[in-house]
């Protein structure tokens, strides 16, 4: 079996604004990032990431901005040698439609410890709230709750 490290997005890859990220523009990798992804690569771990895109629900941004963000993050981690396994996101909102992928619930992150045949137990989640814990622990995952935008010790504090 294999192991991820599981990343919530806006706060911890990206750089928290106080809202949604509206436009492509405001998409700003954090640089603690790169040096932290070394780490997480070094000791063997796969790389996913979690996040809740319910601004394309509340109809403020659509599916093609996640993509064009998510386009250009796994361009800048390859020119960096770094593979970023998938990225999961739920565009749902409550006042919408309940749905069964939005963290805290763990639907995302159980699809992908079947797709990537992963242990839970030798995974781990960090975000940067209550929910990307809840949503980690819902599926047997440890989960680490860091400040948004945090510091690469922080982030590697998390790792064993
Ligand atoms: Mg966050
Ligand atoms: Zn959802």
């Amino acid at each position: 079996m294999n192991k991820a490290v599981f990343l919530d997005r806006d706060g911890v890859v990206n750089k928290e604004l106080g809202d949604y990220i509206l436009r492509y523009e405001e998409f700003e990798i954090l640089p603690e990032l790169i040096p932290f992804l070394y780490e997480v690569r070094k000791r063997g771990f796969k790389v996913i990431i979690i996040t809740n895109q319910a601004g394309i629900a509340k109809g403020l941004y659509d599916h093609a901005l996640v993509d064009a963000c998510h386009a250009f993050l796994t361009e800048e981690l390859a020119g960096h040698g770094l593979i970023l396994d998938e990225i999961y996101y739920c565009p749902h909102h409550p006042d919408f439609g309940e749905c069964l992928c939005r963290k805290p619930k763990s639907l995302l992150i159980e699809k992908a410890l079947a797709r990537f045949d992963l242990d839970p137990s030798q995974c781990l989640m960090i975000g940067d709230k209550d929910r990307d814990v809840e949503a980690a622990e819902g599926a047997g995952v440890k989960g680490f709750r860091v400040s948004p935008n945090p510091t690469l010790e922080q982030l590697l504090a998390c790792l064993p």
